[in-house]
């Protein structure tokens, strides 16, 4: 076989359906967060306005956190040295496991490399491991929950989204004395709609369910501690584990389960993603925690997002420019064309200095393409003015749509 052909066939495939991915070469530029400058090909460089990162409140260059990565490079070195089982555990770790209970009022923490792989090893493992387990799982759930799903063979039931009567009559044809899991997050990111997790932790205790639930894009962000929705909402108690990321609003990188300390016992005991995978360096524990401890303490700049994103908001709808209503800090505002959406993208980069990536197929259903806006704390007025200028321009050349407010 010519493997190189089969891989440019394939390849042209996605070129040909609009699917294939470009990166754009960045180098964010810490105290001047949204700012960034972006490489063309031609190595030549320019100043742009980033509109589309998760790292939504800056945290990524916080002095404390960049603080306390400088600080722990220089007394503890730079990688683990090993799994955690095998001389890779490092105080930093254990400290910040520490915290991730105390933001969730859980019992235990465990941290993974990353959001992905904690919910494909956590899933992975107890849906494997708890006898004959059914997975209720929500229809728009992360490709991490549905990855660690599918490598537990399980038994798996997809509820339409965040639809707790679809999730009742489901789990109601099921044996009642099978066990059960149920699967899904709070805010979900292409939409950023919030999930009723209430009325669906209600459903699934009615049919003594184990409740498990991603708040990756509510950490940090929701909640009097920035402990997510469920915090916000006073129902974290309800739920087994709370899933969340180091690397979006805490800004560094790494993710998490909480939950029991049996729960968390377990997952460490039997996740073959966590035992034979080297630890997240002290240093990226550190800066996570640190990230953490600031946010808990200090939620003003959780409310300067609040507005700014309400200010964009207004921004696009005096202009007529549709987004989706949401109760969320995500504003995806609708193309509904992949080429135009990807063609607004690449002309706001080139000519704007603007930065949002357009989302499409497979991304989203076909129809519904969109340029997914992430407003922060730091976007200035001025900067909220140029993007929707900018997009009310666009907006004309490829006629498109207007909605009267
Ligand atoms: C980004 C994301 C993850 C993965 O988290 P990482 O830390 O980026 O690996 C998990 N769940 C959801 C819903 C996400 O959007």
């Amino acid at each position: 076989m010519h493997f190189d052909d089969f891989f440019k066939t394939e390849l042209n495939k996605l070129h040909e359906a609009g699917n294939y991915r470009v990166f754009a070469d960045l180098e964010r530029k810490a105290g001047e967060f949204p700012r960034a400058l972006r490489y063309r090909e031609d190595g030549s460089a320019h100043e742009v306005t980033v509109w589309c990162s998760n790292d939504y409140l800056g945290m990524g260059q916080h002095p404390d956190v960049i603080g306390a990565m400088h600080s722990a490079i220089d007394s503890n070195g730079t990688g683990a040295g090993g799994t955690r089982n095998i001389s890779g555990t490092n105080h930093h770790h254990v400290v910040l496991e520490k915290e991730l209970a105390d933001l969730h009022g859980k019992e235990a923490a465990l941290i993974f490399s990353s959001g992905y792989v904690s919910n494909w090893a956590a899933l992975g493992t107890l849906l494997a491991k708890i006898p004959n387990v059914i997975c209720y799982t929500d229809a728009l759930n992360h490709a991490s929950m549905i990855e660690g799903i599918r490598h537990s063979r399980c038994e798996k039931r997809i509820f339409r989204h965040n639809d707790q009567k679809h999730l009742e009559k489901l789990m109601a044809q099921d044996d009642p004395n099978t066990p059960k899991l149920v699967a899904f997050e709070s805010v979900y990111s292409m939409d950023g709609d919030i999930a009723p997790i209430e009325a669906i932790c209600d459903v699934a205790d009615q049919f003594g369910a184990l409740k498990y639930i991603d708040e990756v894009h509510a950490v940090g962000m929701y909640g009097p501690r920035g402990g997510g929705v469920a915090e916000r909402e006073g129902i974290m108690q309800r739920l087994d584990v709370i899933e969340g990321t180091l690397g979006k609003a805490f800004g560094v990188m790494g993710g998490y389960i909480t939950g029991s300390k049996e729960l968390i016992d377990f997952v460490r005991s039997f996740a073959s993603g966590f035992i034979f995978s080297t630890a997240l360096p002290p240093a990226i524990a550190a800066g996570a925690c640190a990230s953490i401890r600031h946010l808990k303490e200090n939620r003003e700049i959780s409310d300067l997002h609040k507005e700014k994103v309400c200010q964009v908001r207004a921004a696009l709808d005096a202009r007529g420019i549709p987004h989706m209503p949401n109760p969320s800090h995500i504003v995806p505002v609708m193309v509904g064309n992949a080429a135009k959406c990807k063609w607004i993208s690449d002309i706001m980069l080139d000519e704007y200095g603007i930065y949002v990536q357009p989302i499409n197929y497979p991304t989203v259903p076909v129809g519904t393409e969109r340029l997914r806006i992430t407003p922060t704390p730091y976007h200035s007025a001025e900067d909220i003015a140029h993007l929707a200028a900018s997009l009310c321009d666009l907006w004309s050349q490829c006629a498109l749509a207007r909605q009267v407010a």
